[in-house]
């Protein structure tokens, strides 16, 4: 089980990806623009962030630009969530800071396995204790 924070104001996509985490017994928080993401995640200290890039008040780009500038997030995996048509997205948000790229529409059949990844890789995958 890891703690993971969606920020994202789309609410069909919040829900999916939140339902997605849980039912896969994650504890899931969430917040529906950048500011409200920032506060979270500085208050949770989450395993893993997802981010959608287009998100009221502070956009992904920047969230991400603030996130990794404090040394106490630099480990943290950001994820974006973006459609998979938005071409560029990718590059600039890699140099943004993102960790790694999710597309919309969510996938239900292999969305948990994706984010399981990169906490792996992150080593931040908690260990299973049945
Ligand atoms: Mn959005």
């Amino acid at each position: 089980m890891s703690r993971i924070l969606i920020i994202e104001d789309n609410p069909a996509s919040l829900e999916l990806m939140r339902y997605l985490l849980k039912m896969s017994g994650h504890e899931v928080h969430a917040a529906d623009d950048g500011a409200a993401g920032l506060e979270a995640a500085r208050q949770l200290l989450p395993d893993l962030i997802i981010c959608d890039v287009r998100l009221p008040k502070i956009d992904g780009y920047e969230v991400v630009r603030c996130l990794k500038a404090d040394p106490g997030f630099r480990d943290v995996p950001v994820i974006a969530v973006t459609a998979q048509a938005m071409l560029g997205d990718r590059e600039r948000g890699l140099a943004a800071g993102f960790d790694g790229y999710l597309y919309k529409p969510i996938e239900p059949e292999t969305f948990v396995v994706e984010v399981e990844r990169f906490l792996l890789a992150a080593g931040r995958a908690a260990p299973d204790c049945g």
